[in-house]
């Protein structure tokens, strides 16, 4: 079997299941609670606190634990636009489900207005455009993902963040994609909200952050016991918070071995593929670039078969990859993401994703069966003419 397909979701890493263990099983205390057992759990979250916000540069204050990166989303902009009463929202049409569908409820109930920004042919944001947008709207919610899951484009959000310090606009950012391969310094940027989840990055699923910074308190949209420092009711997913902390520790502490590991994988599958003879091979948004495309993606249409066969076939060799995201898979198949852009050719494309745990054997046998699928392909036709 061949896990390539970590965009979607990862491994948990062993250090990790370590780090849980004793809250499965002895350390089963209330963190609200105020006896010994639930003092022990209170401060193990405070501990995953600073550990997440001494990597990420912020302070342990400005960051708080939700459910998952679709939880963080929902609350950064629906906290954002109903604390602020933003009347105007500029996105992008490739932005994840989690903030699409939330902006789209918030338009519905005639809330805000949303601008898309531009992108170019590659699918990266035409920051002249958003500064344009910017310049013409005040009170303006920008929100854009730092990279995107698909197709793998990484955005300039430092640029993004001063455009929006000088235009007075709020930024949040879907950081979901890069958080524990890309190093942050939340201190020297300008953004306002951000957000990740564990099982991106080799920890637990369910459990993801939001930070914010400290200049804001939004509303809170799940209410309860108060806890989060009231930004997120509900008792709190010990298990999950001590793992994510330590998946971010053990990212952070081998990154740049895991990500120039990950990325000559991603280096080697295109060489590959240019030279295994399957023709008219498209990379879509700007996957096939180093710099400007997170390590990880690779997305590739292939010719003449759809992403569905392509995928069944890959699943009955043993190899996991994803025809485009395994949210889009809920819908209808095709992706809203490549339909965006410029020169897009939705039904064929198929995403690669690798993690520290892939290898360059597995990247040989990925691309050998392609080669055999378009062989016989190739020979079922040409039995067909005869
Ligand atoms: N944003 C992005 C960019 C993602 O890739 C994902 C996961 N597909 C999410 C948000 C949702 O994250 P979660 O699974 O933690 O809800």
């Amino acid at each position: 079997e061949i896990y390539c397909d970590n965009a979607a979701t990862t491994a948990l890493d062993p250090e990790v299941i370590e780090a849980i263990l004793p809250f499965l099983t002895q350390n089963f205390g209330n963190p609200s609670s105020t006896h010994a057992a639930g003092r022990s759990v209170k401060e193990a979250i405070d501990q995953s606190r600073n550990t997440v916000a001494r990597i990420l540069g912020a302070s342990p204050g400005e960051i708080y634990f939700t459910s998952g990166a679709t939880e963080a989303n929902n609350l950064a902009l629906t906290g954002a636009i109903q604390t602020y009463e933003i009347s105007h929202v500029i996105t992008s049409k490739i932005e994840h489900k989690a903030v699409l569908q939330t902006l789209a409820r918030h338009e519905k109930e005639g809330d805000i207005e949303i601008s898309f920004v531009k992108l170019d042919e590659r699918g990266h944001v035409d920051l002249y455009h958003l500064e344009n947008l910017l310049r013409a709207n005040p009170r303006t919610l920008i929100t854009l993902m730092h990279a995107n899951n698909e197709i793998g484009n990484i955005t300039d959000i430092h640029a993004i963040g001063v455009l929006a310090l000088r235009y007075n606009a709020i930024f949040h950012t879907d950081t979901t994609q890069t958080i524990g391969k890309v190093r942050f310094d939340l201190n020297q940027m300008d953004i306002d909200f951000l957000v990740g989840s564990a099982h991106k990055f080799h920890g637990p699923k369910g459990i993801g952050f939001i930070y914010i910074n400290k200049k804001h308190k939004i509303k809170p949209q799940i209410l309860g016991g108060g806890q989060e420092n009231g930004q997120r009711g509900g008792t709190e997913n010990v298990i999950g918070i001590v793992g994510l902390a330590k998946a971010l520790e053990v990212a952070d502490r081998d990154l740049e071995v895991n990500q120039s590991k990950v990325c000559r994988l991603k280096q080697y599958l295109i060489s590959k593929l240019a030279i295994s003879g399957i023709a008219n091979i498209c990379y879509n948004g700007d996957s096939k670039s180093i710099d400007n495309s997170i390590t990880s993606v690779v997305n590739v249409s292939f010719p003449c078969l759809t992403t569905e066969s392509i995928f069944k076939k890959l699943d009955a060799a043993g190899i996991a990859v994803s025809g485009g995201s395994a949210c889009s898979n809920l819908g209808n198949g095709s992706s809203h993401m490549i339909s965006a852009l410029p020169c897009q050719r939705d039904k064929e494309n198929v995403r690669f994703s690798f993690s520290k745990f892939n290898d360059f054997d597995e990247v040989d046998y990925i691309v050998e069966t392609l080669v055999g699928i378009y062989g016989s392909e190739h020979a079922g036709r040409k039995k067909e003419k005869e």
